[in-house]
């Protein structure tokens, strides 16, 4: 039973407002075929699109099974249109892309039945028409009256009780206008149906009721409902909806209609992709050689005890200034607090135990260097004083070969003077900021915030050769301290600050190494060599030492305690070393070694504690630090394209909504909720941003082929770029993420769209 109640429309454009419908009441039969009359514009199609549900009426009511339809929401409309309303148009309104039994599906693609019913009925509907043999045609291979009969079974595939006609004829010669009108009386035995014609003899014709229109009023009805004529409420209303799967078939269907333009769209969009996945691989690749190369050679850079440590943290923060980094100035600064920052070692007896006592089979060997001491004297200030060789020099950790001088000219250049071999020549090592430790400066007399280098170099030093320096006395052995006369005695060697030497910029082993003054391994030699004639260590053995040190120290004050470590460390005698260096046999000894050396700290409090370097790991910490940022960059960069291609899919996406208007139309015309629409759009963006990511993923994996080509013939390393497995989903998801959002303004616009509208476009 179905209703109309003083219905009014009028369309308003601009000033001007055109009453299409004024005040229109009638009621139709549960089962009758009524024919609308009526000239142009007379609001004919307006009627019909009210009474489909299609398009809104301005006052009075819609009747629906006694009901009123004025709090109807746009989803009981969707629903009524879905399951109730049969649509025919005059220009039959086929999607042009699918053929046609997935025409007549469309329909049924709403109802929630399984693919297999869907087609049993699209078939059923479609040998009805009698198109069973023409099913696989598209559209535009058929004659207008084929077309129309796919319409037809179309708006009877979901069995609705009103089928609404507007001139299903009007494009048809007579002939093929008699069988589609036979058609529609036929399936019109059991349903309302409501056409609009322009043709009066073929309303006569076939029509139970004819209703004549003319500006919008009714002019004529030849059968209206008598009051003693009862009503049925016939019309059932379920709810419906389209499932992903079939908005993503209809989607892959109208991509497949233009395979040339989504392949470009995907390839376009994939570059940002192909871009990320070939950074991400290249970094990857370069993170797993670099460990493999630390875990081959750099696991053999041994673990250093040294007198001084800064643990990496430290050695990263060291106090940052306004001295400019490798600077040209010939000039040196003091570098403040170094001492403070430094964990000093108290390295003893007990610790050299504790060392050897480490797992043999991990250890390749152990090392133990013990400092040699010079005599030296200085002129400060026009007077003569000795000067502490063992806080001054500076001895850098050996490198991974051990050798030092090899390593000296690998890692650092001389911005003054020349490195040479010279036993006489002693060099400054200043970090990347000109700087020495304040305490190595003051030693030498300097006590200001800049030293030019014309003021230090060629300073300099008497080196006293212990038979002079230290003199026997009954069975003791005492100082002599007249450094005047020590200073100036003939046959000492002559040392000279000769040249300022810095790290290389690309060193990052140099960066390690601190500052300090160093020598040749000539002059090394040289004193060893000497004083192995020496009375002191002849005597070595037999010296009491307690008694040589109470002489001259207090044994109870710091300052005694360390001049007896260093007189003992100057005799050779058997005390701690000054610096341990232990050669793990592998990464995973090394791994291990570690955490035995960090036992030997447990409990112990800070100034007790024994602190190691590991120079593997802080060089890979900071080549690791460095990929990262690379990494970074470069990905940040990737992304730009990415969220470009994201852009460039949503235009394509509304160009895509420009041109699907009218099919838009036609799913809303069949039942489609706003939602439907928009799983449509979506739906395709999703099928374009999930091909792109696989499509770039693809070629950045073909791409690797030759990169990794290049870069072997380059570098000797094979297979460095490789792409990980769980990035390439990541960036796939990626992809699909953005171009969704992308898409998704489109999609919220097709889903905007007017029906009636949207099918009046051509
Ligand atoms: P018919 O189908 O009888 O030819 P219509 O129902 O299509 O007539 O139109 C009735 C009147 O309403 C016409 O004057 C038409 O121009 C006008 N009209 C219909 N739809 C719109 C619209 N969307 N905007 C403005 N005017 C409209
Ligand atoms: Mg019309």
């Amino acid at each position: 039973m179905l209703e109309l109640r003083n219905i009014k429309k009028s369309y308003q454009t601009g000033d001007f407002i055109q009453h299409a419908l004024k005040d229109v009441s009638i009621k139709f039969r549960t089962n009758e075929f009524v024919a609308i009359l009526g000239p142009s514009g007379s609001g004919k199609t307006t009627l019909l699109n009210i009474i489909g549900g299609l398009d809104r009426y301005d006052q009075g009511d819609l009747i629906i099974n006694h009901k009123s339809t004025k709090k109807f929401k746009d989803q009981n409309w969707d629903f009524y249109r879905n399951n109730c309303i049969g649509f025919i148009f005059q220009s039959y309104n086929l999607i042009s892309h699918i053929n046609v039994l997935e025409n007549v599906e469309m329909s049924t693609i709403l109802s929630g039945y399984s693919k297999k019913k869907r087609r049993k009925k699209a078939l059923e509907a479609l040998e009805k028409v009698g198109l069973k043999d023409h099913i696989h045609k598209k559209p535009n291979q058929l004659s207008g009256g084929q077309m129309q009969r796919v319409a037809i079974a179309r708006s009877l595939v979901n069995d609705p009780d009103i089928i609404l006609a507007d001139e299903p004829t009007g494009a048809l010669d007579t002939k093929t206008s008699k069988q589609i009108m036979d058609l529609i009386k036929e399936i019109a035995k059991d349903k309302l149906v409501i056409m609009v014609t322009h043709n009066p003899d073929l309303a006569k014709e076939y029509a139970t009721r004819t209703i004549e229109f003319q500006d919008g009023e009714i002019l004529k009805d030849s059968n209206p409902i008598k009051e003693t004529e009862e009503s049925k409420d016939k019309f059932k209303i379920k709810k419906t909806s389209m499932s992903y799967q079939s908005a993503l078939s209809l989607s892959f269907n109208n991509l497949k209609t233009k395979k040339g333009r989504t392949f470009i769209t995907a390839f376009a969009s994939s570059i940002g992709i192909i871009g990320i996945a070939l950074i991400l691989s290249l970094s990857n690749g370069f993170k797993i050689k670099i460990d493999e190369f630390e875990k081959s050679t750099l696991s053999q850079a041994p673990i250093i005890v040294a007198e001084q440590t800064m643990s990496t943290e430290q050695f990263q923060n060291i106090e940052e200034d306004k001295h400019e980094e490798y600077t040209k100035k010939e000039e040196i600064y003091p570098l403040k607090n170094f001492q403070s920052e430094a964990h000093i070692n108290q390295l003893n007896n007990d610790y050299v135990e504790y060392v050897k006592k480490a797992d043999s089979s991990l250890v390749g060997g152990i090392s133990m260097t013990r400092s040699t001491n010079l005599n030296l004297l200085t002129k400060i200030d026009d007077k003569i004083k000795p000067i502490n060789s063992i806080s001054l020099f500076f001895s850098i950790p050996n490198s991974i070969d051990g050798k030092t001088s090899m390593m000296i000219e690998e890692h650092f250049e001389a911005i003054y003077g020349k490195i040479t071999n010279n036993k006489e020549d002693l060099y400054l090592l200043v970090d990347s900021k000109n700087r020495i430790s304040e305490d190595t400066l003051k030693a030498l007399g300097y006590d200001s915030e800049k030293v030019n280098f014309k003021d230090i170099i060629g300073k300099e030093f008497k080196v006293v050769e212990n038979n002079d320096y230290y003199q026997k006395v009954g069975s003791r052995y005492i100082m002599n301290n007249d450094y005047e006369q020590l200073y100036h005695q003939s046959g000492n060697l002559t040392l000279k600050i000769a040249g300022v030497i810095r790290g290389k910029k690309d060193s990052d082993f140099a960066k390690l190494s601190g500052s300090g003054i160093t020598y040749n391994s000539s002059l090394l030699d040289y004193i060893i060599d000497h004083n192995k004639d020496s009375e002191i260590v002849k005597a070595q053995q037999e010296v009491d030492y307690h008694i040589l040190t109470q002489e001259h120290f207090d044994l109870d004050s710091d300052e005694g305690k360390k001049q007896k470590e260093q007189i003992l460390a100057y005799l050779g005698a058997d005390t701690a070393p000054a610096m341990i260096q232990i050669y793990p046999k592998d990464f995973d000894s090394k791994e291990k070694l570690l955490k035995y050396l960090d036992r030997y700290n447990k409990g112990k409090n800070e100034k007790e504690k024994i602190l190691y370097i590991d120079q593997a790991e802080l060089i890979t910490s900071l080549s690791g630090n460095i990929m990262d940022a690379i990494t970074l960059v470069l990905v940040a960069f990737s992304s730009i394209a990415l969220i470009v291609s994201s852009i460039m899919v949503g235009i394509i996406t509304y160009t895509s909504v420009l041109e699907r208007t009218k099919e838009i139309g036609i799913l809303r015309a069949l039942g489609a909720r706003k939602k439907d629409i928009r799983r449509v759009f979506n739906a395709e963006v999703l099928i374009i941003g999930f091909s792109s990511g696989v499509l770039g993923i693809l070629i950045a994996r073909i791409l690797i082929f030759p990169i990794n080509n290049v870069i072997e013939k380059l570098s000797d390393l094979a297979g460095v770029a490789k792409l990980n497995p769980v990035h390439a989903v990541i960036l796939i998801l990626i992809s699909v993420i953005l171009t969704l959002i992308g898409g998704m303004i489109p999609a919220r616009i097709a889903s905007k769209k007017d029906p009636v509208i949207a099918l009046r476009t051509e």
